[in-house]
């Protein structure tokens, strides 16, 4: 069966096809812009050459059109007829304490969905435009929502609640989600076969390192803790998020600068994390070589990041009381065998040893442990939209 991946932002749209007889890429894109003007769409078709529409794109529906224009296109296209898609599956981003799995969308679903836009206003809208945009695009190919924050929903009350009045839990459902699910799900599982880890026992800890960064600890691929909370501001540094800060920060500052409280907000999001810190970028490249070149708070920056994620791991070695494997995922995790080494030269007291050589991998599976390590490090590549259209095959074969 043929799948169709979405993963819809306010203004943009993602997608891939995938033909899950093998697992392969048939083609994948992006539409940008949408409802802004100068709306363009990239295809990728596999063994193709690129190709970029530019039309004007209202709405997620005009883009969803363009999308299958493409996939059918005599030329540029990979399927004869949209009729090929099987099923559709969507990222979307908060399913509140709703769902703690996938599922196939009817009416209840996308009430869910729509109950959940004060905890991501800024994805769930979009997430839900992309999936009645389909509906009406393809009607009678099933759509599946996948969430985000369904990983995190196997922790333990302990885990997720806030020591705050209980209240708030019962009346709003504040408590710690976790977001990027879909990648903790998909690489503690692909680690747990790779290494040939017990299934039901292993534990395993995933450092999901990328412009957006989190952690996991889960035991059988069951998550035990993540460092994301109500939103995904909670946790470790980010490109331009703050991570953990004490609430009152937010007090402080919107005293002292005369601002509300969701402008400081807004700043802990959006102007903060490696940006805040370095006042060089948000990315880690830049970060790291204005560090080499000299510059102190870049250099500040990028030990921070090392040594927010190098407590977290702690943490969560307690939280398990052991652990059998970290899996280092996503731009940074992936690519970057300095920042790793770095963390790594934290946890020496595990029994950790780091193999130099295999440690210089980029965007590829590879043990960086040595041999007589007590614990495995990984680097494995995450794959969202590989879980997500896992996930959808298994809900509509
Ligand atoms: P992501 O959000 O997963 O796409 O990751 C983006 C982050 O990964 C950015 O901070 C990039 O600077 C970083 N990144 C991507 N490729 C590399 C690389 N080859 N070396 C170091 N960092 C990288």
């Amino acid at each position: 069966m043929k799948i169709l991946v979405i993963n819809c932002g306010s203004s943009s749209l993602k997608y891939q096809l995938i033909d899950m007889d093998n697992e392969s890429v048939l083609a994948k894109g992006i539409c940008e812009r949408i409802g802004i003007e100068g709306s363009n769409l990239t295809h990728k078709p596999t063994g193709k050459d690129k190709y970029v529409v530019e039309a004007p794109m209202k709405d997620h529906q005009v883009a969803i059109q363009l999308v299958l224009d493409a996939l059918v296109d005599e030329t540029h296209g990979v399927i004869a007829s949209t009729s090929e898609i099987g099923a559709v599956g969507h990222r979307v981003l908060h399913g509140g304490i709703k769902y703690s799995d996938s599922i196939v969308v009817n009416e209840d679903v996308k009430k869910v969905i729509r109950e959940c836009f004060d905890l991501g206003p800024l994805h769930n809208p979009a997430n839900l435009t992309g999936i009645e945009a389909c509906e009406a695009a393809m009607p009678g190919v099933p759509q599946v929502a996948v969430f985000d924050t369904a990983f995190g929903m196997a922790m333990a009350e302990k885990a997720y609640l806030y020591a705050i009045p209980y209240e708030y839990y019962e009346k709003y459902s504040i408590r710690r989600y976790g977001f990027h699910g879909t990648s903790h799900n998909f690489v503690s599982h692909e680690a747990i076969k790779t290494l040939g880890l017990d299934p039901e026992n292993a534990k395993v800890i995933v450092a999901h390192l990328g412009n957006g960064a989190s952690i996991s600890a889960s035991i059988g691929g069951k998550c035990i803790d993540t460092s994301m909370g109500l939103t995904p501001l909670e946790g470790l540094i980010m490109g331009t998020r703050s991570g953990d800060v004490d609430p009152t920060v937010i007090q402080f500052i919107a005293n002292h600068e005369n601002k509300s409280v969701d402008e400081v907000l807004n700043i802990l999001n959006k102007e903060s994390g490696l940006l805040g810190i370095s006042g060089v970028s948000s990315d880690f490249r830049d970060v790291m070589s204005a560090a080499a070149e000299g510059n102190n708070r870049a250099q500040i920056a990028n030990d921070a990041f090392d040594y927010r994620v190098a407590k977290y791991i702690g943490a969560y070695v307690a939280a398990m009381n052991g652990v059998d494997a970290i899996v280092f995922t996503a731009g940074v995790g992936e690519n970057d065998g300095i920042v790793r080494g770095e963390i790594c030269e934290y946890l020496t007291y595990l029994g950790i040893e780091i193999d130099p050589e295999a440690n210089k991998v980029r965007g590829e599976e590879k043990v960086i442990s040595t041999p007589d390590s007590k614990v495995t490090v990984l680097v494995l590549p995450t794959n969202e939209e590989l879980f997500i259209a896992r996930e959808t095959l298994g809900l509509v074969k």
